[in-house]
């Protein structure tokens, strides 16, 4: 029977060339603590831990699809997001840590204001990780979220329900919305990560994101790089209530641009944020 430390000999040895030693390693312990179901601490503690027959097959199914590059929240099926628990497959981006530095500045900013127990939209929620992580910290709040991918949406539906709460899922396409409610409706928040990596940016990029990811999620066409922020800035200047917040996840060149949208559809107080990594990745703005 193999060890935990042969596993963890074998990730390295097939790994290495596509990922760094960390990743290696969190990779191989992600892995171990699903299939064997012990715990990092134990992982690390006791090497020599067998692991069945069964177990050991399941783990080199998985070591055999990594290695192509396919992203370890697709083979596992899930993904954590402020510390809750998504369901992920390549119908939905999965979710970033710059998403959840944006989700924790919407929560600190409404805190407990009258905003916080308004009406919140998401556009382009995909795994639906935004709205739900908003709506389980900020109860009051009456969720909504749309997209365009209906695939997208049941995976949202059925985050919702993993996560228990009441979110009001919506297909339909910002750039073109025909839906009732959304078009009725004024919003406290409006909340976006859009697509917004360009053809040059898609050149740097990993290709476990470019081959297996929803391209509908991230690119945009290199002729208008900022097509949703134009139609979402559009959309939030008569769709939100006066003194309402527009939050967007924004790509890293674009936040003197994406400013300047907003000050012209008439936002004022324009906060431009950076990620964890020193880059602009983040605008909040409200409505006058
Ligand atoms: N941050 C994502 C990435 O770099 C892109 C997200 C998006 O396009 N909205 O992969």
């Amino acid at each position: 029977m193999k060890t935990v430390r042969q596993v963890s000999a074998e990730f390295a040895d097939q790994l290495s060339t596509i990922y760094d030693s960390n990743e290696v390693n969190s990779l191989c312990m992600m892995v171990l603590e699903n299939i064997v179901n012990i715990s990092s601490a134990k992982i690390k503690a006791f090497p020599e831990t067998e692991i069945s027959t069964s177990e050991s097959e399941a783990i080199t199914n998985i070591l055999t699809r990594l290695t192509t590059g396919e992203p370890i929240q697709y083979i596992l099926g899930y993904a954590e997001f402020y510390g809750l628990t998504f369901k992920v497959n390549p119908s939905v981006l999965i979710p970033r840590p710059e998403t959840e530095e944006l989700v924790d500045w919407i929560i600190s900013s409404v805190g407990r204001s009258e905003l916080a127990v308004g009406k919140f939209l998401d556009i382009g929620t995909g795994s639906g990780c935004i709205p739900i992580s908003l709506k389980k910290n900020l109860p009051g709040a009456q969720v909504s979220a749309i997209d365009i991918s209906p695939e997208a949406l049941q995976t949202a539906k059925e985050n919702a329900e993993l996560n228990e709460v009441n979110v009001n899922f919506i297909l339909d396409n910002i750039l073109n919305p025909v839906n009732n409610s959304l078009l009725t409706t004024h919003y406290s928040l409006i909340i976006s990560n859009p697509p917004y990596v360009t053809l040059e940016d898609k050149k740097l990029m990993h290709t476990n994101v470019t081959d297996f990811e929803p391209h509908a999620a991230l690119f945009v066409p290199k002729d208008d790089p900022l097509i949703f922020y134009k139609a979402i800035a559009e959309f939030a200047s008569t769709h939100l209530e006066k003194g309402g917040l527009l939050f967007f996840e924004i790509n890293e060149n674009y936040g003197k641009q994406i400013v300047e949208i907003l000050f012209s559809k008439v936002f004022t107080n324009i906060e431009l944020r950076k990620d964890m990594s020193g880059k602009d990745r983040m605008v909040k703005a409200q409505l006058n």
